[in-house]
């Protein structure tokens, strides 16, 4: 039987860290284990500053000029440039707009179109809810016959035929953690003609990612999981500079205009990436965003990747040891390369003992209808808080505190 792990052994790949440095640069409360950056990124501590700055200088005392001395009117683009790095597209390929949902709709739209003759929208029943719903939505409007297909993520290849026109898939399943092989399906897809929207949602910042390379269509992503741009943060889309010229945007509001401001009475699409911008920017919320975005660019992908490996090894090394995997099973991938940045174990009365959890200062989540969540976010997450929360977990479970009713009340949000 090989040697057990110590909290000592974890201080010590603390100590060894190259990216734990990090830390300092988020703002975290005493005495919390955070296990949920997945869902809610942490705070930057340069966040309130830099939104304070906007608020008061730009907002308060330059008012309306802002949009050209600050360059306001260029965030959605310069930011979407920086995201652009960090998942391997090239310049003017990505934008900061709107949420994941709207950006999805504008997506399988654009797709859509680019397929007149297909009807037919896979993707997977697990997905999140919210691609699905889209596509529902979307279909609901053309009235044209599509129809979405909703596939097991193993039966993903035999179903790609040629009545289909976009393959929309989530690289790193938000409740299983499972990662699909991006470079494979994307090949796949267009060897069957199809368009490959991918949802970056669980890897943008958490996992390498290179959509030129894969050869990508489209893709979408969030901005206030991985990248730590705060509650609500506007999200991204890319778009193949392949495609962009072939895209009339369906959602053709004024700032995607190839001239806004001669306010003309008929759309013309904007030059590039630009057209697929809406309405007016968040500013405010976008100064945040871009206040993570840099924290992230500052880091290497790779090294964060080498981490979160690791972490999420020992995590469920320690779950093995210390409870037992017949007590959790670990619904996540084992292999490390087909997995992202969570773990996620099913158990019975998973809600309350997440309730209890988060009660202790473990904050992880629950995901119905008996998951118990854990995100690994290694920019500002050590080695010896992943011993500390199975120890939690394992006495929550052992002493029976979270049998307590005030855990069984169910909560609005999840
Ligand atoms: C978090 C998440 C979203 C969020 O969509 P919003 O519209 O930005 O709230 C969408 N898709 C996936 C796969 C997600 O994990």
């Amino acid at each position: 039987m090989s040697k057990s792990i110590t909290r000592a052994d974890l201080e010590a790949l603390d100590r060894a860290d190259p990216v734990r440095a990090f830390r300092n640069r988020f703002t975290l409360p005493e005495g919390v284990i955070y296990l949920d950056g997945n869902s809610l990124g942490a705070m930057p501590s340069a966040t309130p500053n830099r939104v304070t700055e906007v608020v008061e200088a730009e907002w308060g005392r330059d008012l309306i000029r802002s949009w050209n001395i600050h360059g306001w009117i260029d965030i959605q683009k310069r930011i979407g440039a920086k995201i652009g790095r960090l998942i391997g597209a090239e310049e003017g390929e990505t934008i900061v707009a709107d949420s994941t949902s709207v950006n999805l709709f504008k997506m399988l739209s654009a797709a859509l179109e680019l397929r007149p003759d297909r009807r037919v929208i896979i993707s997977e029943r697990s997905n999140f809810p919210t691609d699905l719903y889209i596509a529902e939505g979307l279909i609901r409007q053309l009235k044209l016959g599509h129809g979405l297909r909703l596939v097991e993520a193993d039966d993903i290849d035999g179903t790609i035929g040629d009545d289909v026109a976009v393959v929309m898939l989530t690289h790193v399943n938000y409740r299983t953690g499972r990662m699909h092989d991006m470079q494979r399906i994307t090949e796949l897809a267009h060897a069957r003609g199809a368009i490959m929207l991918w949802d970056l949602a669980h890897s943008a910042g958490a996992v390498p990612v290179n959509v030129t390379s894969a050869n990508v269509d489209f893709a979408v992503g969030c901005g206030y999981k991985y990248l730590n741009g705060g509650p609500g943060a506007p999200a991204f889309l890319y778009v193949a500079r392949r495609h962009q010229a072939g895209i009339t945007p369906v959602l053709s509001g004024w700032l995607g205009h190839a001239s806004p401001f001669t306010f003309e009475p008929s759309y013309r699409p904007g030059e590039g990436i630009e057209r697929l911008a809406v309405g007016a920017p968040p500013i405010l919320s976008l100064t945040a965003l871009e206040v993570g975005v840099d924290l992230m660019l500052e880091a290497s992908i790779d090294a964060l990747r080498t981490k979160s490996v690791a972490q999420t090894s020992v995590f469920d090394a320690l779950v093995e040891q210390e409870i037992g995997h017949d007590v959790l099973s670990l619904v996540t991938p084992s292999a490390p390369e087909m997995r992202g940045s969570q773990l996620c174990y099913s158990y019975g009365d998973a809600w309350p003992v997440m309730r209890a959890l988060i009660d202790r200062g473990v904050i992880g989540d629950f995901r119905a209808p008996d998951i118990l969540r854990f995100g690994f976010t290694p920019l500002y997450v050590g080695f010896a808080e992943l011993w500390d929360a199975v120890a939690i977990l394992k006495n929550i479970l052992a002493d029976g505190t979270w049998d307590r009713p005030e855990y069984h009340a169910r909560a609005k949000v999840t």
